[in-house]
């Protein structure tokens, strides 16, 4: 069987990976990014560059976006020229953003309106496996579209997990990010006590590493510090944003997350003294000193 053609709609850190991963299985693929400089790598590996979402999803059967923020992904699914006004009737629009619960539902609404089906399907995992199709996808929707959009999702991932209805996949992502977040603040602060304290950073960092503190994402952070380098895998402002989302629609179920909240006040400083563009985990360098210190 033919394969379909694919759109991809941003073409960030995540949005190029998958898009490669989608040339090098010879799915026929339509990309769009707002800022076109950063289609041609994957125009002269054979992607046909849109001038808009609407023309990107006009010629695809599968449409799957990955952009910023809710602000992002209304600019390129709504409006005239927007992805929604080109989709075909029957096709599958898929959102893997990582995005707030409200703005989900909104547009799975208007998807339905259009007579195209809808997932929301972020992912876990960061730059090298979005390049390898090592991520994850946490679905909402039906399984219908599932099936749909299983051949894509096996070339950009290693598993896919349908989690429920439409706003199920968003709302575990952004419980799996608010944990993240919560750590990498959490550690970025024991390194501060560590170093105030005057122990020795390496081995206070291997105890906490090898120890009950390590998990995934501690390591992570722990790996940059040593390295002191913060080139982004993930931009510290996403991380932001999520931690923002998470807060917000936890709220909105009469949930209060205290530690995403006081882990969003150290992103949110870390933005203010500039690095919002660095790694997440760049939150170790913004100023944990008391102020009257
Ligand atoms: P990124 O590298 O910063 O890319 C962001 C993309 O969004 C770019 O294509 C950008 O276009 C586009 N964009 C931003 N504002 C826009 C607007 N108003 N209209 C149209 N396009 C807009 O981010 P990323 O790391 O690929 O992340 C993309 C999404 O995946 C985010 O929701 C993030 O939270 C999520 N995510 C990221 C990771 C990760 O490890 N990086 C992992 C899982 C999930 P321009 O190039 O024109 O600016």
């Amino acid at each position: 069987m033919s394969k379909p053609t694919v759109a991809i709609l941003g073409l960030g850190i995540m949005g190029s990976g998958m898009a490669n991963r989608l040339l090098s299985a010879d799915f026929p693929l339509a990309v769009y990014n707002r800022n076109r400089e950063k289609c041609v790598p994957v125009a002269s590996a054979g992607a046909f560059i849109a001038d808009s979402p609407r023309e990107a999803a006009s010629r695809s059967r599968i449409t799957l976006s990955m952009v910023a923020d809710d602000a992002a992904s209304r600019d390129v699914w709504l409006g005239e020229e927007g992805a929604l006004n080109g989709a075909p009737a029957g096709s599958v629009l898929i959102e893997s953003s990582t995005l707030s619960g409200g703005w989900i539902q909104e547009l799975a609404a208007k998807a339905v309106e259009r007579g195209c089906q809808f997932l929301d399907a972020p992912v876990t995992g960061t730059k090298p496996h979005a390049a390898s199709g090592e991520l994850v996808f946490l679905v909402g929707g039906s399984a219908e579209a599932l099936d749909a959009a299983r051949p894509v999702f096996s070339v950009l991932g290693r598993d896919v997990v349908h989690l429920g209805p439409v706003g199920s996949g968003s709302l575990m992502k952004l419980v799996n990010n608010f944990v993240c977040g919560v750590q990498a603040a959490s550690f970025a602060e024991a390194v501060s006590m560590v170093d105030a304290g005057g122990l020795d950073r390496a081995k206070a960092v291997s105890i906490l590493t090898g120890g009950a503190p390590g998990s995934g994402i501690v390591k992570r952070v722990a790996e940059r510090i040593a390295a002191n380098d913060f080139t982004p895998n993930f931009a510290l402002r996403w991380m932001a944003k999520d931690l923002a989302y998470a807060l917000r629609d936890a709220s909105i179920k009469g949930i209060s997350l205290q530690t995403a909240a006081a882990a969003l006040a150290m992103f949110e400083q870390a933005i203010a003294e500039g690095h919002g563009d660095e790694d997440f985990s760049a939150v170790s360098k913004s100023s944990k000193r008391l102020p009257h210190l």
